[in-house]
């Protein structure tokens, strides 16, 4: 037989009802103080959706190693590399990479991929914001991930880009001796915006032309 305390638990609800939201509309509308109504700025070390880098005279740094796929717990970058053709080559290398997907599904944003490319090719916009429809959507082709003429990602018709995003990648960690300089071997820290083109070098690296 039933207390009847199933029935107070209705009145809580429907006195709810007519109380202030105490959450707000992500995008737009008129939200309570606090309450996220546009997106706040993001950590400096925060990860986001991949993009592949060129280089300023537009060659792509990916040289189709395969070690991030290798590195991925998430198993989820399928990379081939093939020969670059001599005449039009796409990276300096002697490879590039023919084919990199990445997929969104699996990821865990833990940036092992990063922390491994050799050539800085592949690094993280702080954009999270994207969701998808159907499962190839999520699934982001070399085409998609690879930066515009302009040095910026491209900006996908299912991803919420604000101004000023794209201007962004993640801070991240070397693990290894930042200048390749034998004095810093062992010397962990966290490098700044990596940018796209051609980077500014590391604090090591200038105390390393410095001295
Ligand atoms: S961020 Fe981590 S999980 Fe995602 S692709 Fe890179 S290594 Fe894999
Ligand atoms: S993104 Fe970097 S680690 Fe991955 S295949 Fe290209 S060069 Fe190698």
């Amino acid at each position: 037989m039933a207390d009847g305390s199933y029935l107070k638990g209705f009145v809580v609800t429907f006195k709810k009802l007519f109380e202030d939201r105490v959450t707000g509309d992500y995008r737009g509308g008129k939200a309570k103080e606090g309450a996220p109504d546009e997106k706040r700025a993001k950590p400096e070390r925060f990860h986001g959706r991949h993009v592949l880098n060129r280089y300023e005279d537009g060659m792509e740094k990916c040289i189709g190693c395969e070690l991030c796929a290798g590195v991925c717990p998430a198993k989820c970058i399928y990379v081939r590399g093939a020969d670059n053709d001599p005449a039009a080559p796409a990276s300096p290398g002697e490879r590039f990479g023919y084919v990199y997907e990445i997929n969104y599904l699996r990821c865990i944003h833990c940036d092992l991929c990063v922390e491994a490319c050799p050539t800085q090719a592949i690094t993280e916009s702080k954009l999270f914001e994207f969701s998808f429809t159907n499962r190839s959507d999520a699934i982001y082709t070399k085409d998609e991930l690879l930066v515009g003429d302009n040095g910026k990602p491209q900006q996908l018709p299912w991803e919420d880009w604000r101004p000023g995003d794209d201007e962004l990648t993640s801070g991240w960690m070397r693990a290894t001796s930042p200048a390749g300089d034998h004095r810093y071997e062992g010397v962990v820290h966290w490098a700044g915006e990596l940018g796209y083109g051609v980077r500014d070098p590391e604090p090591a690296q200038e105390e390393s032309s410095d001295g």
